[in-house]
């Protein structure tokens, strides 16, 4: 049986969101907009939908705005924000996502300053280059509730506390986040939120923003006015109906996946101590509980990916292709690992379906692989 072990990636639908969905890709394929039964029922569901989104993230319905993805959300929210004010400065985390990090960066070209908010080897923010930053009165701040490679939680209520004090919006990427620990948007204080439904066991395609009636912003697609106007396009009924659902299962579950997911990383992690030679990242750090990334010397963390890939094991590596040549991941490059050890990053990230066997069997084709790659470059294993 192959072993899947990329749940930050994306995650299995879970069969009862699929169970919610099917009547929306059947008979219930009324337009929410039309004003006749078929129309009704369609609206209904949406409406449902809403309020379990919410309900995961402690919003209000009418604070929620359904997207296609979780990139657009954040596009949303940065870029729509930028349309209505005048340029200023924008900052966001140095190991935001790139669903984050383009849109901010595309806002240059429009007379916006984008600073970077650089962490500490860990992966937190740095508490003083904040404080220095804030003085600069920011327009807006973005920074990721968890970070989809290292699983490191930022201290986001404590943050969004300070950005308000001085006048700022605070936009953050919870998409790793939501469903897998807690994430109170009205208790955070955080003014914008994307959430990502196929992270949390629903469909690809739905994502959503969480917004906050104080801010303004243009939408990205204009037409027929879905979503108050703020997002502009026939809803993915079925999409949101399975968001809503998974939602809903992901906070009535939140308890027991936090625990069970704890005791998967735990036992994994001492199984990687005990190999030896292997830096597990933002270990110090406040973490999810389902991702483990580490790193070693002298291996091809993407070699190692596609031989582990051949055993049936599916992982994710931390380096990315760049033309002819591997680039270590950006995240590792701002917590300043050694590229040499980030070159052989892994990354595991557990989920619902995941159990002990599973860390059994990486960690057996983990020590098969390590002792072949390590033997043909010369050095043992630990
Ligand atoms: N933000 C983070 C932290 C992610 O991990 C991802 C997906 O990989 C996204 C945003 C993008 O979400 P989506 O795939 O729904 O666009």
């Amino acid at each position: 049986m192959p072993v899947y072990l990329d749940h930050n990636a994306t995650t299995p639908l879970d069969a009862r969101a699929l169970e919610a969905m099917l009547p929306y890709l059947t008979e219930q394929h009324g337009n929410p907009s039309s004003v006749h039964r078929y129309g009704r029922a369609a609206r209904a569901a949406v409406d449902r939908a809403r309020e379990q989104v919410a309900e995961l993230v402690n919003a209000h319905p009418s604070q929620v705005i359904f997207t296609g993805c979780g990139t657009e959300a954040s596009n949303l929210a940065i870029k729509g924000f930028a349309a209505l004010n005048k340029p200023g400065l924008l900052a966001i985390g140095a190991t935001e996502h790139p669903s984050v990090a383009e849109p901010a960066n595309s806002l240059k070209k429009n007379g916006w300053h984008v600073s970077v908010l650089p962490v500490d080897r860990q992966g937190c923010l740095i508490e003083t280059e904040m404080e220095a930053l804030l003085k600069l009165r920011p327009e807006m701040i973005s920074v990721m509730w968890a970070n989809n490679e290292t699983g490191v939680v930022q201290d986001i209520p404590a943050l969004a506390a300070k950005v308000r004090a001085n006048g700022g919006v605070m936009h953050t990427d919870a998409v790793q986040a939501a469903g897998k620990i807690e994430v109170d948007f009205s208790a955070s204080g955080v003014q914008l939120m994307s959430l990502s439904a196929h992270k949390l066991n629903g469909p690809k395609g739905v994502g959503a923003l969480i917004a906050d009636k104080s801010v303004e912003m243009a939408p990205l697609l204009q037409g027929g006015g879905q979503e108050k106007g703020r997002r502009s396009g026939t809803e993915n009924v079925a999409g949101i109906v399975g968001f809503g659902a998974a939602a809903s299962l992901a906070k009535a579950q939140l308890a027991d996946y936090g625990a069970r997911m704890r005791s998967l990383r735990d036992r994994l992690e001492s199984e990687l101590r005990a190999l030896g030679d292997i830096e597990i990242f933002g270990a110090q750090a406040s973490r999810l509980p389902n991702t483990v990334c580490f790193g070693m010397r002298g291996v091809d963390g993407e070699t190692l990916l596609l031989n582990l890939d051949r055993e049936g094991i599916a992982i994710s590596s931390g380096s990315a292709c760049a033309s002819s040549h591997r680039e270590p991941s950006p995240v590792l490059q701002a917590m300043g690992i050694d590229p040499e050890v980030a070159q052989g990053a892994i990354r595991v990230s557990f989920g619902a379906g995941s159990t002990e066997q599973d860390v059994n069997a990486f960690i057996a084709a983990l020590t098969t692989q390590l002792r072949q790659l390590r033997r043909m470059t010369g050095r043992a294993v630990g």
